[in-house]
Formats: C-alpha cells, sequence, structure tokens
C-alpha cells in the first residue's frame, strides 16, 4: 500500500491517495477541496480510483467529495450518519469561508463501527470515533499497520471539541478505546500536519498520553 498525501485547502487538509500497489487502484480519503490537484496527482500515479472514503463531514475534508465522486463516477463511502447534519450544511459553510466546489450529497454508503471498506485487494477496518463530530469515523489498515484518523488525533494534540455536537469527554475515550487497542506501532495519517504513531501519543501527547487523567487537558 502507498500513500500519497496532497495538502488541500486553504487548512492544510491532509487528503490521501492510498494506493493498492497489486492492482494499481485507489481509494481517496477526505477531498476536501483543491480537486484539481487531487486529480493530477492521481494521473500521475497512474492509477485508477475506486471510492472515495469520508472521516467526517467538515468542509475541509469532504467539500471537493461530490465534484470528484461525479468526475471518477465511483461512490463516497462514509463518515457515520450521524454526521449528515454537518454534510446538509455545506454549501453554506462554503460560503463564510470561502472555498470552492462543495456540493452537499449523500453518501452511497453510510458506515458504521465493525464495517471494512474495500479497494483494489486492500482492506481497510472501520471504527466509529465520536467527539470530534458525532459521526466521526477512522480507517485502519491492519496488514500495513496505518489508520487514517481525521481529526480525531493529531500529533502531540487532538481534535476540536467546540462545535456543534462536538464532546470532549467522547473524544478522549474514541481515543483511548479504540485508537490505543490498535497498536502502539501503528503509524497514523491525521487530518492535518505531520504523521506519528499511536505509541509515540501515548507517550507525550499532553492531552492523551497515558499517565494524564481521562478527560481533562493539560
Ligand atoms: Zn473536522
Ligand atoms: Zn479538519
Amino acid at each position: 500500500m502507498k500513500v500519497i498525501l496532497v495538502p488541500v485547502t486553504p487548512f492544510q487538509q491532509n487528503c490521501s491517495i492510498v494506493i493498492c500497489e497489486a492492482t494499481q487502484r485507489a481509494a481517496i480519503v477526505d477531498p476536501g477541496g483543491d480537486i484539481e490537484r487531487i486529480i493530477a496527482e492521481v494521473e500521475r500515479q497512474g492509477v485508477v480510483v475506486d471510492k472515495i472514503l469520508l472521516t467526517h463531514g467538515h468542509l475541509d475534508h469532504c467539500g471537493g467529495a461530490k465534484a470528484l465522486a461525479d468526475h471518477y463516477a465511483v461512490q463516497i463511502e462514509g463518515p457515520h450518519r450521524e454526521d449528515a447534519f454537518w454534510i446538509d450544511q455545506l454549501a453554506a459553510q462554503t460560503q463564510r469561508f470561502g472555498f470552492s466546489d462543495a456540493e452537499a450529497f449523500t453518501p452511497e454508503r453510510w458506515l458504521a463501527d465493525g464495517d471494512t471498506v474495500q479497494f483494489g485487494n486492500e482492506s481497510m477496518e472501520v471504527y466509529f470515533c465520536p467527539g470530534h463530530t458525532p459521526g466521526h469515523v477512522i480507517f485502519f489498515s491492519r496488514e500495513h499497520k496505518l489508520a487514517f484518523v481525521g481529526d480525531v488525533l493529531f500529533a502531540g494534540s487532538i481534535g476540536r471539541t467546540d462545535f456543534p455536537r462536538g464532546n470532549h469527554a467522547e473524544l478522549i475515550r474514541s481515543i483511548r478505546e479504540k485508537l490505543w487497542p490498535l497498536g502502539d506501532d501503528v503509524t497514523f495519517v491525521p487530518g492535518h500536519g505531520p504523521t506519528s504513531t499511536f505509541g509515540e501519543e501515548r507517550r507525550s501527547n499532553p492531552f492523551v498520553r497515558d499517565d494524564a487523567t481521562a478527560g481533562t487537558t493539560a
């Protein structure tokens, strides 16, 4: 599995082109916008796009999903149905933040805890990780020990919970009860900023390290 990060939108969101090297087929995780840049990178890699995967309904993660799905005639999978209210507001958010191309849509498939998503010969497990948004999911390749966690966890930080229906305690619980059991040696791609490992965050992340008290922020 090969991963190409394409930072998109004014928020520098890590859109990921995730490639099955055996079949040269790809999934695109969180195409928030700047879809010409995503399309150019897909062409440069010479891969066929199988589907679009979404971690959550925020504009910087799914603002380009509909246009890209139409471009490749592929389906959109995710996030969890609880984020429908965010996706329904995409057009309004677009105007507020000066993004282009964001259209509301209904994913062909809503995702839930325990689902799997597939592209080429690869499959990824789906975990429901609410807190940043109520319908946030993450994708995990057990074979490659690699997770795409959206805005749940960052290197040295965690997702904001001051949006409508955000919940700080729930976010901490999602990280500890869903992410950590996947293994310290798992590398994760966050929605923004550099990659890290779960083990490194358990050691050093002030919000969720193992010696921090659950639910408090330093
Ligand atoms: Zn977000
Ligand atoms: Zn984000």
